[in-house]
């Protein structure tokens, strides 16, 4: 009989979002007429804009023509998407990020696990806790990890907690880790890294000699100008950083795919004794396994850096933080303590009267009819909290407030 990877045994069998499901399917068994207002998973909810749905109805009439069809593409991405986001979300910034080190993809949830085929397995690894479960979860999968213990944490894997205690700022590890994956502005905590805190990191990282995995997903819904927008803001980072970014969440894209990589030139690993460029090692990567995104997905893409997609992704984003700002807002005048949401759509809940995460999921579930997600599904320092995110509508963004505000 074929043998399986068996490291995907070592995954926790009651994963988040299938847990919550089977709790929502026995919620409706027995309350048949629920209005259940859902504000769980990191989805979009609101149309495509409408500059990118123009580019792409062009780009398919194109594809209609002798002249205009085109088939495979390179497996980089089209040089104008890739010079498009050099200039717009890096030079734009004062990074010095050419085309040539951005890499077009159907996703950052892909690459962020695709990044650990071109690493080795005997790196020391550091997640913060709690985590976007993507990291965590490759890892286990590649065989990089041991066993879980009872609070998720698998051996093997290093965990920064990031909570109220240390006002959410991921603190810098006395020990020396080779791969630290960070996220500002982060899921689930909706907590920021500030120019200072993204220097130390930075700094760590060269002394070190560690790579930082940065995702930079949520970059778009930072409102404080003060705060960076890109790792490669900070003096050095194209020594020691590797960033995620996604047009998932700033322009609609979760169902239509395009995000990117940036490989800076500079970044170095080694083989035994020898230095390799990571830069090399990705291109070949993405040329043997990947056929490039839809050329028509990649011309909505470009469509977001126009004049008027600027204007329709700085109002989609806009919609959202207004429904932030209502979460925040109603919940923490109803006595809760809320972190988050001021430049991210995520709010970071303490769970009133020591409830445990799950208890709080019921407990909304069952007297407001509100679906959230469990703070410890995102790890074991997420036990207590509750996220809520801000895409929905208006409407169910208010009604759902108005109904956890009278419990
Ligand atoms: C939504 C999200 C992404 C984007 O993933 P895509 O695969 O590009 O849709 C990346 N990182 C985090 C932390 C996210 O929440």
């Amino acid at each position: 009989m074929v043998q399986v990877n068996a490291d995907y045994l070592k995954l926790k069998a009651g994963y988040l979002f299938p847990e919550i499901s089977r709790r929502i399917q026995d919620f409706n068994s027995k309350n048949h007429n629920a209005d259940l207002i859902r504000l769980g998973i990191g989805d979009v909810t609101e149309p495509l804009p409408l500059a990118c749905r123009e580019a792409m109805k062009r780009a398919i009439e194109e594809m209609g023509t002798e002249s205009g069809f085109r088939g495979y593409g390179p497996e980089q991405g089209y040089l104008w998407l890739r010079e498009s986001i050099s200039k717009n979300d890096y030079l734009s910034r004062g990074c010095e990020i050419s085309a040539d080190e951005i890499f077009v993809s159907d996703g950052s949830k892909c690459d962020s696990s695709n990044i650990l085929d071109i690493l080795g397995k005997n790196n020391k690894i550091a997640v913060t806790d709690p985590v976007y479960p993507v990291y965590v979860d490759t890892n286990v999968m590649t065989g990089r990890t041991g066993e879980a213990n009872a609070n998720g944490e698998y051996l093997g894997l290093n965990y920064i907690p990031i909570n109220s205690e240390n006002n959410f700022e991921a603190q810098i590890p006395k020990e020396k880790f080779d791969l630290i994956y960070l996220c500002f502005p982060n899921n689930p905590t909706g907590a920021v890294a500030t120019k200072e805190q993204l220097t130390s990191w930075v700094e760590y990282a060269k002394n070190n000699n560690a790579l930082i995995l940065f995702d930079a997903a949520y970059e778009a819904f930072i409102k404080d100008d003060s705060l960076p927008h890109s790792i490669y803001e900070i003096e050095g980072a194209k020594d020691c950083a590797i960033e995620f970014r996604s047009f998932s969440k700033n322009a609609g894209f979760t169902g239509t795919r395009c995000a990117f990589t940036v490989i800076p030139k500079s970044l170095k690993g080694k083989a035994g004794q020898e230095e390799v460029d990571l830069w090399s090692l990705w291109n070949r990567r993405q040329s043997t396994k990947f056929n490039g995104v839809s050329y028509i997905v990649q011309r909505g893409a470009e469509a977001v850096y126009s004049k008027e997609g600027q204007i329709q992704i700085e109002k989609l984003v806009g919609f959202y933080m207004d429904n932030a700002q209502i979460i925040k807002e109603n919940l923490t005048s109803a006595g809760f303590e809320v972190f988050g949401a001021n430049n991210a759509p995520y709010a970071w809940i303490k769970t009133p009267e020591k409830m445990s995460s799950w208890d709080f999921f019921d407990f909304l579930l069952e007297k407001a009819n509100v679906v959230g997600t469990p703070g410890s599904g995102f790890g074991a320092a997420g036990e207590g909290y509750f996220r809520l995110s801000a895409f929905n509508s208006r409407a169910n963004v208010e009604k759902a407030m108005q109904r956890i505000v009278e419990l």
